[in-house]
């Protein structure tokens, strides 16, 4: 399940790998590269992509959306939708939910985490 704050949390955590990134590369400029660093920014790496491949397969497989989460990560599409109590698919609670498709399949939302995340041959 995913919120906006774990898409922050994330957008953070890459931004904090990139700046240790970038110190490495002075550090090993300078002759201070250690192993156990180099060893430490790569398993952050996984960890995050991880994480950002998690969100997007949970958007991309999601039925039902509440209309908050529909909002963050989708378009709405449509006229007007049927809406009934239910559970979101991709906030996991309990709510008045809809069709992802009325707010066209979270595409807009999916691109944008792929966007901003994209980084480190993500594939
Ligand atoms: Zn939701």
């Amino acid at each position: 399940m995913i919120n906006k704050e774990m898409i922050e949390s994330l957008k953070l955590g890459f931004s904090l790998v990139n700046e240790l990134e970038l110190l490495y590369l002075e550090l090993e400029t300078e002759g201070y590269e250690s192993k156990k660093t180099k060893q430490f920014i790569d398993r952050a790496k996984k960890l995050l992509l991880k994480k950002k491949k998690a969100a997007v397969k949970t958007l991309h497989d999601a039925y039902t959306t509440c209309h908050d989460c529909g909002a963050e990560f989708g378009v709405y599409s449509v006229g007007c939708s049927s809406t009934w109590t239910g559970k979101c698919n991709v906030c996991g609670q309990e709510k008045r939910v809809t069709e992802s498709r009325d707010y066209g399949y979270f595409v807009s939302g999916i691109a944008r985490i792929s966007r901003t995340l994209k980084l480190w041959n993500d594939k």
